[in-house]
C-alpha cells in the first residue's frame, strides 16, 4: 500500500489518545520558565538584581564580578526546575534559531565533580561559526564568531521531552564586529528610535526619557496530519506542494473562516498555548483562517525585542509540539497553491515611559498635535523608503504571496482611513498658507472629538492595504509568515527614526527663524503630507486599476525577490543604515548576498523536489495507468468490439500521453536550464537567472502538466496525498 492510503486509513486511529492535557488556569502558568524580574528578585543579591534592572532599561554595562552572580542566581533557579545544560540562544541567519548546549557540569583541577556557571558564560561565548551565513564578512579561516548576552530579553527553560535547557537570548556578532544575525541590528534600530522619538515627544512632554516600540504579531499557519504530510517529499522538504490539484471543494464556500476548531486542531493549539505561557508568551486570539486547514493565533503586543524573540521561540514551539499530537505545522507562505497562503501580520506602534501611545488620537489639541507629528512622520518615512521597506519582506516563498491577487501586493501604500484621509487633506489643501496660533486647522485638531468611536471600534478597515493605520497602530501586512519579524522592524523602525531625526532638525530651523513651536511644526507636518501624499491609497490594493494608478504616481512595484533585493544596496539605504548606526556598508552587502543565496537555494530545491517528484512518482502512475488503459483497448479490440466501443479509452489514453511527454521534456529543459544558471558567477545575475530561466520558465507549465494527470489518473494509483485529503482529513 501506498504511504498515500496508508495515511489515509490510519487517521482516525492517531486521533485516539491525543487529547491535549486539562485545561489550567493561565495566571497558574505564565511566565513559570521564565527568569523574570520577580524571579529574579528572589534569587540574586541587591547589588546583582540592581545592576541587571540597570542594563535591562538600556543603562551601564554589567562588570564581570555582578555578571557572575547573576549567573549563579540563574543557575540556582534553573536548577530548581531541573535543568542541566545552558545554551546561548541566538537567531543566525539562516532564519531559524540556534543553540549549542553546554551543562553545568565541570571538573575543578582535583578531580572534584561540580555544577557551575559563572559570568562569563553567562556573557559571552565563541559557537562554531563556520556554518553560519556570513555573507563574506568572515573568512573561512577566521571563522570566529561570538554570541553575547543580551539582558533586555530574560533567559528562559526550554522542556524537550524531559530534558531542560536554559537559553540566555544573546546577539551574534563576528569577531570584528559585523553582526551576524537579526537581533544585533535590531536592538541597534531600537535604539536608534529611541533617540529620535525622545527629541520629538520633548517638543510635547519634557518628562519623557524613553520611547519603546511596540510589536504584537499575528501568525497565521496550516496544520495538516503528519503521516500525510510524510507522503510529500515537497512539503517534507520545501515546506509547499509544488504540485496538486485543485479539490472539488476549496475555500470557495468560506466556512473555514472563524468557524469551530476541529477538535485534533483544538487539542493541539491548548496545548502549544500552554508551552508559550509557560515561556511568557502572552498569546491572546485563536482561530481559524480563511483557507481550509488554516489557522491563526497573536499575543498581547510587548516591546519589539521581547516580541520578535517570542515569536521565533513560538514558532519552534509549535513545530515541536504539533508532532506530538501527530501533526505538521506549515508556517511557509504558500504551502498550497490556489487557496489562500499565510502572512505574519506586525501591528507596531510606539509609547513612551509616560505611558502614552504616539499613534493614539488624544484627548486635546497638544496631544493630537502629537499624534498628527507622529502618525505623518510614519507615513513620510513609508514613502521615502518604500523600496527598503519592501526589500525587508522579500523571499522566494513569500513571491508567492505578493505577486498575486491574495495578499497586499508587492506595492507599498498605506491606508489611513477616511476621517484621517479628511484631516490629512485638510492640513495639505492650505499649501503655501501659513498658520497662525489662531489658525482653526491646529484647532480642528481636537481630532479625538471629531472621529469618536469609529477609531475605537475599527470599522474603518482595509484588508487590501500592505501597510494600514488601525485605530492606534499601524499594521503592516505584508510581512511572511516564516519570516523573523527582526528583518521588518529592523527596517520600520529605522525609517521612522531617520524621518523624526530629520522631523526635528525642519522644525528647530523653523523656530530658529522666529516660528513659535506648534507652528513650525504645522508647517513641517504639512510639507510632509504634500511630500509624501502619493504613497497614501484607501482603495483595493488587489485591483487592477490600482496597479495603473501605482505605477501613474510613480510607486515601484517589484514582484520579485532577486530584483526587490537591490534597494538593501543603494546609496540611499546605505546612508540610512549608517548614519542611524544600524548596519555598515559591509554589513549591508553582506546580508544582501545571504538573501539572495537564500533565494536561490531555495528556488533550486524546490526545482531539484518538482524533478524528483514527476520521474519518481507522476510518470510511474500515469504509465502504469496508460498501460491499463491499452490493455483495455487492446482486449476490447480483439474481442471484435466497434471502434465506439473503445473511442473514450483512447482518447484519455491520448491525453495521458502527451502530458506525459510534456512533462518529461520540460522536466529534462528545467535540468538544463539549471546547469546553465549554476556556472553564473555573479550572485544578482544568477538569482534573476533562477527566477526567470527556472522558476517562470518551467514551474508553472509542469505543474499544470502534472495537475491534469492528477485528474486523469485511476486515483488507486496516485501515490500523493492530495488536496482534498491534505486540507481536509483531520
Ligand atoms: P485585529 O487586528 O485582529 O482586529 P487587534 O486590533 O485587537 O486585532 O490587535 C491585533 C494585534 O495588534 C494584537 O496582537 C495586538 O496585541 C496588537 N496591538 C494592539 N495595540 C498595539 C500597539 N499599541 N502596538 C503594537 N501592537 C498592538
Ligand atoms: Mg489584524
Amino acid at each position: 500500500m501506498s504511504l498515500r492510503f496508508n495515511a489515509i486509513s490510519n487517521i482516525s486511529k492517531e486521533n485516539d489518545g491525543l487529547a491535549s492535557k486539562p485545561s489550567t488556569k493561565i495566571t497558574g502558568i505564565f511566565g513559570e520558565s521564565v527568569f523574570t524580574l520577580k524571579t529574579a528578585r528572589e534569587f540574586l543579591s541587591d547589588e546583582a538584581y540592581k545592576s541587571l534592572i540597570t542594563s535591562i532599561r538600556g543603562g551601564k554595562k554589567i562588570d564581570r564580578n555582578v555578571a557572575s552572580q547573576i549567573a549563579n542566581g540563574i543557575r540556582a533557579w534553573a536548577e530548581s526546575k531541573g535543568v542541566t545544560h545552558y545554551t546561548h540562544w541566538f537567531q543566525p541567519l539562516t532564519g531559524t534559531t540556534a543553540e549549542k548546549h553546554d551543562s553545568f557540569f565541570t571538573l575543578k583541577s582535583d578531580g572534584t565533580a561540580i555544577e557551575e556557571f559563572d559570568g562569563a558564560a553567562l556573557i559571552q561565548q565563541e559557537p562554531d561559526a563556520s556554518s553560519f551565513p556570513s555573507g563574506g564578512l568572515r573568512a573561512t579561516f577566521e571563522a570566529r564568531g561570538y554570541t553575547a548576552w543580551d539582558p533586555s530579553s530574560p533567559a528562559f527553560i526550554i522542556e524537550t521531552g524531559d530534558g531542560r535547557t536554559l537559553c540566555i537570548p544573546t546577539i551574534f556578532v563576528s569577531y570584528t564586529g559585523e553582526s551576524l544575525d537579526y537581533k544585533a541590528p535590531l536592538l541597534k534600530a531600537l535604539e536608534s528610535l529611541n533617540k529620535s522619538a525622545v527629541e520629538v515627544c520633548n517638543y510635547f512632554d519634557k518628562n519623557v526619557t524613553k520611547v519603546t516600540a511596540t510589536l504584537g504579531w499575528e501568525q497565521e499557519y496550516f496544520v495538516i496530519d503528519e503521516a500525510l504530510a510524510n507522503a510529500r517529499p515537497d512539503l517534507v522538504q520545501s515546506g509547499r506542494t509544488v504540485f496538486g490539484a485543485a479539490p472539488a471543494k476549496g475555500q470557495q464556500l468560506e466556512d473555514h473562516y472563524f468557524g469551530s476548531i476541529p477538535e485534533r486542531v483544538y487539542a493541539f493549539m491548548r496545548d502549544y498555548e500552554a508551552e508559550a505561557y509557560k515561556l511568557g508568551i502572552p498569546l491572546r486570539t485563536r482561530h481559524n483562517e480563511v483557507a481550509p486547514a488554516q489557522f491563526e493565533c497573536a499575543p498581547i503586543f510587548e516591546e519589539v525585542n521581547i516580541a520578535v524573540d517570542h515569536n521565533t521561540l513560538l514558532m519552534d514551539v509549535m513545530s515541536r509540539v504539533a508532532k506530538r499530537h501527530k501533526l505538521v505545522v506549515l508556517l511557509h507562505e504558500k504551502p498550497f497553491a490556489g487557496i489562500n497562503g499565510s502572512g505574519k501580520h506586525n501591528n507596531w506602534s510606539m509609547a513612551t515611559d509616560t505611558g502614552v501611545n504616539l499613534l493614539a488620537p488624544g484627548k486635546t489639541p497638544k496631544t493630537n498635535l502629537m499624534f498628527l507629528t507622529f502618525f505623518v512622520n510614519t507615513i513620510k518615512a513609508v514613502h521615502d523608503y518604500a523600496d527598503i521597506l519592501r526589500a525587508a519582506i522579500a523571499s522566494a516563498p513569500n513571491d508567492h504571496r505578493l505577486g498575486a491577487n491574495e495578499a497586499p501586493p508587492a506595492i507599498i501604500s498605506v491606508f489611513v482611513g477616511q476621517y484621517l484621509a479628511k484631516v490629512l487633506a485638510d492640513v495639505e489643501t492650505r499649501v503655501g498658507h501659513k498658520f497662525d496660533e489662531q489658525d482653526e486647522a491646529i484647532l480642528k485638531l481636537d481630532l479625538h472629538r471629531s472621529i469618536p468611536e469609529l477609531m475605537l471600534d475599527n470599522t474603518d478597515r482595509n484588508r487590501t492595504s500592505p501597510f494600514a493605520f488601525t485605530g492606534n497602530k499601524f499594521e503592516f501586512r505584508a510581512v511572511g509568515s516564516s519570516a523573523n519579524c527582526a528583518i521588518s522592524m529592523t527596517v520600520l523602525n529605522t525609517i521612522v527614526a531617520d524621518t523624526l531625526r530629520k522631523f526635528k532638525i525642519d522644525v528647530d530651523t523653523l523656530i530658529e527663524k522666529g516660528d513659535k513651536k506648534e507652528i513650525a511644526i504645522m508647517h513641517v507636518i504639512q510639507k510632509y503630507i504634500v511630500e509624501s501624499k502619493k504613497v497614501l491609497f484607501e482603495g483595493d490594493g488587489y485591483s487592477d486599476d490600482w496597479h495603473h494608478e501605482a505605477e501613474r504616481r510613480g510607486l515601484p512595484n517589484l514582484k520579485t525577490t532577486p530584483v526587490a533585493l537591490d534597494a538593501m544596496v543603494t546609496d540611499k539605504a546605505k546612508h540610512l543604515f549608517e548614519t542611524n548606526n544600524v548596519y555598515s556598508h559591509t554589513e549591508l552587502e553582506a546580508r544582501h548576498e545571504i538573501e539572495l543565496e537564500k533565494y536561490i537555494k531555495k528556488v533550486q530545491i524546490e526545482a531539484r523536489i518538482m524533478g524528483d517528484l514527476a520521474i519518481n512518482h507522476i510518470l510511474p502512475a500515469a504509465i502504469k495507468y496508460q498501460n491499463e488503459l491499452l490493455t483495455n483497448v487492446n482486449g476490447l479490440k480483439a474481442a471484435g468490439l466497434p471502434e465506439v466501443a473503445y473511442a473514450s479509452q483512447l482518447s484519455i489514453l491520448k491525453e495521458v500521453s502527451e502530458h506525459i511527454q510534456i512533462i518529461h521534456t520540460k522536466v529534462h529543459g528545467m535540468v538544463e536550464a539549471r546547469k546553465i544558471v549554476n556556472n553564473i558567477e555573479n550572485t544578482r545575475t544568477k538569482a534573476i537567472a533562477y527566477e526567470s530561466q527556472v522558476k517562470s520558465a518551467f514551474f508553472d507549465e509542469i505543474r499544470y502538466h502534472v495537475d491534469k494527470l492528477e485528474g486523469l489518473v485511476d486515483d488507486e494509483t496516485w501515490t500523493l496525498p492530495k488536496y482534498r485529503e491534505m486540507l481536509f482529513l483531520r
